[in-house]
């Protein structure tokens, strides 16, 4: 392999101007400064700017002009999330702590492209607030990776690396140099004091105590909606309803009435106060469904319980709560032929 010094550049560090020069002309190669982008990353000696931030926004724009959200029903947008927006600063991440600016505009960026397929998107479009969105499937949320929060994970391996990689020749200069019970000594660098923060948190997670207590908190989850909403048999974009409808979060009339609609009257039975409990259990209408297919309703039906119908004997259990999901949804789908389509209600 040869160097092609024509390409390469040199970029001086505690060296004096005179031998500097004579490198360069040795070398034949351009003389730069920082920053600098060296195996893929941001190199400088300065805290990153978001300047610095500039290839990946290039990469997601990229993928982002690609896709047609307007064909992709939301739970595919999810995937597209998860899977490529998610993975794109994994590189970067493992080794620098990215700007909180950074982190701000590719949430922006993952945001409107789940809620409204665009370049922005306003408040009233997000029917779900993003931390929720953030959190994992069993809590409620979507797991869209919460960026920063990925980012300290990230840097806390690269701590690990610090007490374990031996054969790492930078591991061996860092414990060269520093004291490993707070990380200070002879370096300098911006990215000190972000690693520092985190080395407690390290010394933590390795104690028996603390892992103990993370054990335990993964362990005793509440029981929640997660199974209700997504073990089941159901295709892709009910369970996403399905998900929007245990949070209350589907565009019912009291959602919308701020500023889409004057009313929340619901246009099935007339009643004042649609949202989505009076949808799925208080609607005359609904009431009448439920009737007919042989479902009771619990003393005080809610969607915080949305799985205690009381269904026949002659339905196995098992079939119970997806049956459950495709009920509400179509309840939903015939509320919304009423609205836009102007149909009598039926139960036909
Ligand atoms: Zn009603």
């Amino acid at each position: 392999m040869h160097i092609n010094f024509g390409k390469s550049t040199v970029v001086p560090m505690h060296v004096g101007n005179d031998v500097v020069q004579e490198c360069v002309g040795l070398l034949g190669c351009r003389q730069e400064g920082f920053s600098h982008t060296y195996l893929g990353l941001p190199l400088s000696n300065e805290k990153l700017n978001m300047a610095a931030m500039a290839p990946l926004f290039r990469r997601s724009d990229r993928y982002l002009a690609g896709w047609q959200p307007a064909l992709l029903i939301h739970k595919s947008r999810t995937v597209l999330i998860n899977a490529v927006l998610d993975a794109l600063p994994t590189y970067l991440m493992s080794a620098l702590q990215l700007p909180l600016g950074a982190i701000d505009k590719y949430d922006e960026q993952r945001r409107a492209f789940l809620w409204s397929g665009e370049d922005t998107v306003s408040g009233a479009q997000c029917l779900v607030a993003w931390d929720v969105v953030t959190g994992p499937l069993e809590k409620g949320g979507l797991r869209v990776r919460d960026i920063a929060v990925q980012n300290n994970c990230m840097l806390l391996k690269l701590i690990h690396r610090m007490f374990t990689a031996m054969d790492s020749s930078w591991v061996r200069w860092v414990r060269s140099r520093a004291d490993l019970s707070n990380l200070t000594g002879d370096m300098e660098g911006t990215h000190w004091p972000g690693l520092r923060q985190l080395l407690p948190i390290y010394q933590s997670i390795t104690s028996t105590a603390a892992l103990y207590r993370l054990v335990l908190s993964v362990t005793s989850l509440d029981y929640n909606f997660y199974k209700f909403v997504w073990k089941r048999r159901a295709p892709q974009r009910i369970r996403f309803f399905g998900w929007l409808m245990v949070q209350g979060r589907i565009q019912c009339k009291t959602n919308l009435l701020k500023n889409i609609v004057d009313d929340d009257n619901c246009d099935v039975c007339g009643a004042t106060g649609e949202n989505t409990d009076h949808i799925m259990f208080g609607c005359s209408f609904t009431r009448s469904f439920w009737t007919a297919i042989g479902v009771g309703l619990p003393p005080n039906p809610s969607m915080s319980r949305p799985c205690e119908l009381q269904w026949p004997s002659s339905i196995p259990t098992k079939h119970w709560d997806t049956l459950a999901v495709l009920c509400y949804w179509q309840v939903w789908k015939h509320r919304n032929k009423v609205i836009f389509r102007k149909e009598p209600p039926s139960l036909a």
